[in-house]
């Protein structure tokens, strides 16, 4: 199937350990959805794999993408590594007539929204500061001190959910659930981006 008109874009944001990347998954288990795979500079971790989630590419190989124009935006992330969503995601989705998810943080959110107006953006919560500790605390892969700049990470992160269209608390993996995939099938039926089909239906009764 072939499609001109440009993909819906639903933007997934949250502070690590808020649950973000398994609400993703819960989206992408509507059918229609597309994911877009980051090239990232940073290392995988020992059970990511190549092409799964992320695109793992060097700092030259990154540079250059970017000096070719090939991503939608990109952005320096807790100021260590490049982050960034190739534009080639957009284009698949389109040609194959599907939406496109996005995991990006909150600088590329603002970005891809500039560009992109009709896009949604769904903000992640954790339901309190001390859940998301415990949550962290629970992975027992991080310091005092690293477990410390994550939680103000995530209190600066938290700060840009007003720039989001939806908020999703996740203290219920279930409904948090739900409550994703009802946002991405709201916004297939916003009339804005239904204009071409709402036509066709309206000439098929003479106009
Ligand atoms: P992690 O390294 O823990 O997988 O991700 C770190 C942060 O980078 C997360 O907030 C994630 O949402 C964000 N991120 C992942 N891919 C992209 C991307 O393509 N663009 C931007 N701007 N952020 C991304």
């Amino acid at each position: 199937m072939t499609s001109q008109r440009d993909p819906r874009v639903l933007i997934v944001s949250g502070p690590s350990g808020s649950g973000k990347s398994t609400l993703v998954k819960k989206l992408l288990e509507l059918p229609g959805t597309l994911l877009s795979i980051s090239c990232t500079t940073r290392r995988p971790r020992s059970n990511e794999r190549d092409g799964e989630w992320y695109n793992f590419v060097s700092a030259e190989e990154f540079e250059r993408m970017v000096e070719r124009g090939e991503f939608l935006e990109h952005a320096r992330v807790f100021g260590r590594h490049s982050y960034g969503t190739p534009r080639r995601w957009f284009e698949e989705a389109r040609r194959k007539a599907l939406d496109l998810v996005l995991e990006i943080d909150v600088q590329g959110a603002e970005q891809v929204k500039l560009k992109l107006r009709d896009a949604v953006a769904i903000f992640i919560l954790p339901p309190s500061r001390q859940e998301l500790e415990t949550r962290i605390r629970a992975r027992g892969a991080d310091s005092e001190e690293e477990i410390a700049r994550r939680l103000e990470r995530a209190r600066q992160e938290m700060q840009c959910y007003t720039d989001y269209d939806y908020v999703v608390v996740n203290d219920d993996l279930e409904r948090a659930g739900r409550e994703v995939q009802a946002i991405a099938l709201a916004a297939r039926c916003a009339r804005a981006m239904n204009d071409e089909r709402i036509r066709k239906i309206l000439d098929s009764f003479g106009g």
